[in-house]
């Protein structure tokens, strides 16, 4: 990559961003960015937004509904990593820019970031997670794939048909074991804010729930039937 020292958009300081006026010029994006300065309402709203999307994606898969299903799984990883990046690593300015949809607004460009602060580089795009992962696909490619309605994810539902090995993890479960896990860590994000616990205390906590033997502990727990008390939900 090049590095240019470019002039710093007085309307936004986000390098890349061309806005033309300043993001909360339009009500709506103010609006957001009022509500969503409560990192306790990032964690409520996305927790609710994951949940919901889940239950469409169980709903698509008892129906057979086998590419609605595949294009939905970005949506998951994305809300839960963009929630994270805006609750412990985004500057105010960065949070007003991902607020406004503007472009840049890279998945991948955060999370890196968050892989990096929060997952310890073991990120869990980075290790295998059950629907994620295809063939020799790694997960981001595969979810980045499924979120384009991509020729290979037809190829896959199409070809693979009803039976195929990568709806295992959503038929038994497992896929669903970890989008719970998503809303439990959120909902204890949201609880910890709201008992006005600082960011840096509920960070270390979430630092510590995301190591590699936690996590693994944690999906075991939902496996055992203990999702709806994990949830919350
Ligand atoms: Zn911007």
């Amino acid at each position: 990559m090049k590095k240019k020292k470019k002039k710093v958009n007085p309307n936004c300081p986000v390098p890349g961003c061309n806005a033309k006026a300043p993001h909360t010029s339009d009500p709506i994006i103010k609006a957001l960015v009022q509500n969503m300065a409560d990192p306790a309402k990032i964690a409520q709203w996305t927790l609710g937004a994951i949940a919901e999307i889940g239950k469409s994606m169980a709903a698509d898969l008892a129906a057979d509904r086998r590419f609605a299903l595949l294009t939905r799984s970005r949506q998951q990883e994305e809300l839960y990593i963009r929630a994270l990046y805006a609750m412990f690593i985004a500057t105010p300015d960065e949070v007003t820019h991902i607020m406004s949809d503007a472009l840049p607004n890279s998945f991948s460009a955060m999370y890196k970031k968050v892989n990096q602060s929060i997952f310890g580089g073991k990120g869990l795009l980075d290790v295998v997670q059950p629907g994620l992962t295809f063939g020799t696909f790694s997960a981001m490619a595969q979810i980045n794939s499924a979120a384009h309605a991509s020729f290979s994810t037809m190829m896959q539902v199409i070809v693979l048909g009803p039976n195929a090995e990568y709806l295992k993890p959503f038929k038994d479960g497992a896929y669903f074991h970890h989008i719970s896990i998503y809303c439990s860590y959120l909902n204890n994000i949201q609880k910890m804010f709201k008992a006005g616990k600082t960011k840096a205390e509920v960070l270390t906590q979430l630092i510590d729930w995301h190591l590699p033997k936690n996590l693994q502990a944690a999906q075991s727990a939902v496996a055992a039937g203990r999702a709806k008390k994990l949830t919350g939900i």
